[in-house]
């Protein structure tokens, strides 16, 4: 896939030049003309990078600049400046509103794309540790934090559009004794093998998330019920089917599910939601584990 680049600069020859130096590099060339409408198309074409000229009549590219620092859509987009001033004040102001780099006018086709992919580079990078911070280290799903995040998220959602919404509160059965008999170490491996389990028997859209110890959190989106349903258990015989290896010996590894399903009419903030998959979940450990139950909130609950 190749990287989208913004061009916004007034000048016709500049533009052309830079369109031909991107192209030829197998650059996907957006091009703004003004600053007007630069931070619309960052957004509309999600573009990698923003190469920006200072000097343009109406709104100048540190305005623009500016905008696009204070989009959160549109603020982790790397800012290169193009500029003919190359003063330590013009610089400054530049760097000071967020821009990443700039190139010096008239334009040279190595400098270019020199600092443009430097620029890009950083900019995965950063991609990468942000997504580090959001996922589990072991197991790589979601963490707490953001888990119930999402589902608050998912919650306000349900309640504008009036759609439904199933949260699954998952724990592994009596993973004490696998720990006590098998070690730690084997306990964590089995962890993050019925992570994967649950992540390959999810949609992709659906929120996965490590709820706590061997605590998992599910949420799906707009299902109806049956199908929530069917979830819980493909993802319940799935675990129970799987064959975890420790040395030369099998374990079988078996999961409780308690899932709390709102309606689409009903009214449910995230806390309901967790309490009564909670509440589902004790159910299912009582009444012998490796189970689903659920509690369907309804309007007139
Ligand atoms: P049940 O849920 O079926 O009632 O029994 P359980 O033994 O699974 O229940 P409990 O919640 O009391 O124990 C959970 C155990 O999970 C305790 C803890 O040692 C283990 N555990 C929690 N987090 C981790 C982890 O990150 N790695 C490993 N290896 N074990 C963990
Ligand atoms: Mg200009
Ligand atoms: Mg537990
Ligand atoms: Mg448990």
């Amino acid at each position: 896939m190749s990287y989208k680049i913004l061009v916004v600069e007034d000048d016709e020859y500049n533009m052309k030049i830079l369109k031909k130096i991107l192209k030829d590099e197998n650059y996907k060339v957006y091009t703004q003309s003004d600053g007007k409408d630069a931070v619309e198309k960052a957004k509309w074409a999600r573009v990698d990078a923003v190469l920006l000229d200072i000097m343009m009549p109406e709104i100048d590219g540190f305005s623009v600049c500016q905008l696009l620092k204070e989009d959160p859509e549109t603020r982790d987009i790397p800012i290169i400046m193009v500029t003919a001033i190359t003063e330590g004040e013009t610089l400054k102001r530049a760097f000071e509103l967020g821009a990443f780099d700039y190139i010096k006018k008239p334009i040279d086709r190595i400098e270019v794309l020199a600092r443009l992919s430097a620029a890009l580079e950083y900019s995965e990078q950063q991609k990468k540790l942000q997504d580090m911070a959001m996922r589990d280290g072991l197991t790589g799903l979601y963490t707490h934090t953001l888990l119930l995040e999402l589902l608050e998220k998912e919650c306000s959602k349900a309640r504008r559009y009036k759609t439904s919404l199933a949260f699954l509160m998952i724990d592994i059965d009596h993973f004490k004794k696998v720990n006590d008999t098998y070690g730690h170490r084997a306990g964590d491996m089995i962890l993050s093998l019925v992570a994967d389990t649950l992540e390959i028997n999810s949609r992709r859209s659906d929120v996965v998330g490590r709820y706590g110890g061997e605590e998992f959190g599910i949420v799906l989106q707009d299902i109806s019920y049956d199908n929530a349903w069917i979830v819980c258990e493909r993802i319940r015989s799935s675990v129970e089917n799987f064959e975890y290896r420790i040395g030369d010996k099998t374990v079988k590894i078996t999961i409780s599910i308690g899932m709390a399903y709102k309606e689409s009419e009903a009214e449910a903030d995230f806390e309901k939601m967790i309490t009564t998959a909670d509440k589902a979940l004790y159910q299912a450990k009582k009444n012998g584990r490796n189970r689903t139950e659920s509690i369907v909130l309804s309007r007139l609950t």
